[in-house]
């Protein structure tokens, strides 16, 4: 789809977004402001979490049915809060793309009660599907297997770092399943309850940042999924649906990692401004970029289950854009703000660590580039 086709494309919906995003910003400038830094070091923000989703913050994407809901508010609610806590955004779009997978799955174990409970913040999950985008991308083999039992499937594996998890939480994860000699390879996606026999969760070494987001070892030893838990099967039409949305719902917290360096940039401006001038990536220029790419990203928004080459290139070229962006906002925040940002209790040094995450979770950096590489190659003739 071209620019002029995405520009006649019926905008979504976002009559509610106003007052949604009035509420996250009340969280995300109070309590989420107060608790960013135990966050980084390693509380987990559960009630936060929770009252970002009764404001709203996981709900605007999701619509009745099949349908796509406001992508621009769900994403502009992400950016708000990473604005001020990278871990706390990560983990809405952990939480917004959990509740993808259950509205896209149309299984009506998933959908109705659930899915309310889930948008609302009422019940909290991740998504486990690093690996398997890994794996689809020829970059590592699935982790997870399925084993065909009646009823359902037997699921084995570990996936080494999984978050937004808790003993009452779950994740959306995909196993490769064993088919008979012959048979074609398929793949199952699935709601993971972390509560299921079978399924423990594990410490993961200490990380740079990011240590409140609950993120765990997710080892799978003979845990039975039968038909309620079941997203999808077979699984690679369902991520060939969703890998648009999944990926676009991520540059919020780029976005967000971004605008709080420049914000930062800004309180220090009155007393280094005279010597700072001489820095390359000064907030109004690195503003005017993020502008620009906010505008991308929303233009990109009003199509996110849109699966075609150009769109799918576009969505892999704005969260390129949102990475790099982080990373010399956060890195440009440094130099402006000086030993006052080489604290280790500074939100500008907390950003730097939060900019590296951003350019190295899946789909980082290179992984998209890969991408971008591959589906802009001149196709083959036969
Ligand atoms: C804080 C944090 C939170 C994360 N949250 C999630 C999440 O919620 N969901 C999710 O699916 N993924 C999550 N991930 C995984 C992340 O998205 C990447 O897949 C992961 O960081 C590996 O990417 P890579 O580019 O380094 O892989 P590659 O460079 O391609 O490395 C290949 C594989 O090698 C293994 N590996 C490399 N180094 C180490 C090491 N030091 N110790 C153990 N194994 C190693 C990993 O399995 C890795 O996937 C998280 C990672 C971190 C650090």
């Amino acid at each position: 789809m071209d620019l002029a086709e995405l520009q006649a494309a019926p905008a979504a919906p976002s009559a509610a977004a106003p007052s949604m995003l009035d509420a996250v910003r009340e969280i995300a400038d109070g309590p989420l402001q107060q608790a960013a830094e135990a966050t980084d070091r390693g509380v987990y923000p559960r009630d936060i979490l929770r009252n970002l989703g009764a404001a709203g913050a996981y709900a605007a994407h999701i619509a009745p049915g099949l349908e796509a809901g406001d992508y621009r508010a769900a994403i502009r609610a992400m950016t708000e809060v990473s604005r001020v806590c990278g871990a706390t955004g990560f983990m809405v779009w952990c939480q917004q793309v959990a509740g993808l997978y259950m509205q896209q799955s149309g299984n009506p174990a998933l959908t109705g009660a659930r899915l309310a409970a889930h948008s609302s913040g009422q019940r909290l999950g991740g998504t486990g599907m690093s690996n398997p985008m890994k794996a689809y991308a020829g970059i590592e083999t699935l982790l997870l297997r399925a084993r065909p039992v009646p009823g359902g499937y037997r699921v084995s594996g570990t996936l080494p770092w999984v978050s937004n998890l808790g003993p009452d939480h779950y994740a959306g994860v995909l196993a490769g399943v064993d088919v008979a000699p012959g048979e074609a390879t398929r793949e199952i996606m699935f709601m993971l309850p972390c509560d299921a026999a079978g399924v423990e969760l594990r410490n993961c070494p200490s990380f740079s940042a990011m240590e409140g987001t609950n993120t765990w070892a997710l080892r799978c030893s003979d845990v039975f999924i039968g038909s309620d838990h079941l997203v999808a099967d077979p699984a690679r039409p369902f991520i060939a649906k969703i890998r648009g949305a999944f990926i676009l719902l991520q540059t919020g917290f780029g976005l967000g990692v971004a605008q709080g360096a420049i914000d930062s940039m800004w309180r220090v401006e009155p007393q280094l401004g005279h010597v700072n001038r001489y820095l390359e990536d000064r907030p109004d220029e690195l503003q005017g970029e993020l502008d620009a790419l906010t505008a991308r990203i929303e233009l990109l928004c009003r199509t996110p289950l849109a699966t075609d080459r150009e769109y799918l290139i576009d969505v892999l070229d704005v969260r390129a854009h949102a990475s790099e962006l982080a990373l010399r906002a956060a890195q440009s925040a440094l130099l402006h703000a000086g030993a006052r940002g080489y604290l280790l209790s500074s939100d500008v040094q907390r950003r730097v660590r939060e900019s590296h995450f951003v350019a190295i979770v899946t789909p980082a950096i290179k992984h998209l580039r890969q991408q971008i590489a591959l589906l802009s190659a001149p196709e083959m003739p036969d």
